[in-house]
């Protein structure tokens, strides 16, 4: 089997989305999907939706599309799409944007499930049917009684643990930006106290301020809070080029601190963070590096005994999730959730969406060969779309 042809199509789509600007539901919003498809000369073709923002569920940019309509192309042009480990070792030394790579080696899982006739977790090695899952919020949800009242929403709908993204560029007394004032410390403490308050003791909690505290002793200072609220994890506290102060704020903090999430660098980037000791728990996702390097990453953690939980929702994340034990990757993150928000939508182009809570708190890992997609391809061509046209959907970090 040989690679015969590598193409991108872009459509419009809709889903809710939060706009974190002002602290309001837009629902329905219109949005730009691509899928990246990988063709080969015995007719089974791979498919991978996504590439650009939220994970899988916005398309490649029009620069990204360019890259693999090109150089890309060329590259893969006549190779055998089973010679996953080849490709994507060249795709890295090649030094291609990571969401560019990472797709191609997603669509290539998709195609050898495809032709194998199995869902990807199986051809990895599966580990699990189902995985436990934790409702993840937008951020600037509202002053910090909101995140209280949403808290207690989800644990109604049987999430078993929710994740706290807080108040980023955003005064929740006014609801407005907050140019140059990343965070919020005094509103961040204060939600950490109340959703604890409101769901007890037992409840699993986590909390993400997205990298806005921009010195070591605010890290501590939120971090102690943490501790004393009992919460699970800390996660992406500071801006991650500043890899000592990490290494510091683990010594210092007893609750783990789970870092990298966004740094550059796969797996290569993750294995000496563990080394230094400037993570707890690791981080990982199929935007950085694809389904391989999220494999590889989780393998490497587990030989540290560290824990590396997958970042971000969607069908490939949720194959790596499949293949790898929840002693090593224990949750499934659901959302961004925010109320008004359903993330239960169906999406158009899809017969079903990937992760429905179970009445245990788990979703179950799609089963059909490849990544799990069943596609509705009349809706991706009747909505196609120019991928250079520009939408504006409100702001979000
Ligand atoms: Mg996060």
């Amino acid at each position: 089997m040989r690679i015969s042809d590598v193409t991108v199509r872009t459509f419009r789509t809709f889903a809710d989305r939060w706009d974190a600007g002002h602290g309001v539901p837009l629902p329905g919003t219109e949005l730009r999907q691509s899928v990246l498809s990988i063709h080969t000369d015995e007719g089974v073709v791979g498919h991978y939706f996504g590439g650009g923002a939220h994970g899988d569920a916005e398309g490649l940019s029009v620069v990204d599309q360019a890259t693999i309509a090109g150089r890309v192309r060329d590259l893969l042009l006549g190779c055998d799409p089973l010679d996953r480990e080849m490709v994507w070792k060249w795709l890295w030394v090649a030094n291609l944007p990571e969401q560019v790579a990472s797709a191609v080696d997603n669509a290539l899982w998709d195609l050898a499930g495809r032709a194998a006739g199995l869902p990807v977790y199986k051809l990895l090695g599966g580990a699990r049917d189902r995985v436990r899952t934790y409702a993840s919020t937008y951020p600037n949800l509202g002053k910090p009684v909101v995140y209280a009242e949403h808290a207690l929403a989800c644990k109604a709908d049987g999430y078993p643990a929710y994740k706290i993204h807080p108040h980023y560029f955003w005064d929740p007394e006014t609801a407005q930006p907050t140019p140059g004032r990343p965070s919020n410390i005094k509103a961040d403490i204060e939600t950490i106290r109340l959703v604890r308050e409101a769901v007890g003791d037992e409840y699993v909690l986590m909390y993400d301020p997205w990298g806005t505290y921009m010195s070591l002793e605010e890290a501590v200072r939120v971090g102690r809070e943490l501790e004393r609220a009992g919460y699970y994890w800390f996660e992406h506290p500071m801006p991650e080029y500043r890899v000592e102060s990490y290494v510091r704020l683990c010594r210092e903090l007893s609750i783990p601190v789970l870092s990298p999430e966004i740094a550059a660098g796969g797996v290569f980037t993750r294995a000496e963070w563990i080394l230094r000791g400037a993570g707890d728990m690791s981080r990982i996702d199929v935007n950085r590096g694809g389904v391989t390097g999220a494999r590889k990453t989780a393998v490497v953690a587990e030989a540290f005994g560290v824990r590396c939980e997958v970042h971000m929702a969607g069908f490939a994340n949720l194959q790596v999730l499949g293949a790898t034990s929840e002693d090593t990757s224990e949750y499934y993150e659901k959302g961004l959730l925010a109320p008004g928000v359903d993330a239960d939508a169906p999406l158009p182009y899809l017969r079903a969406t990937c992760d429905r809570l179970d009445p245990d708190g788990y979703v179950t890992v799609p089963s059909s060969p490849g990544l799990g997609y069943e596609i509705e391809w009349d809706y991706i061509n009747d909505n196609l779309v120019d991928p250079g046209e520009v939408l504006r959907t409100g702001w979000t970090s």
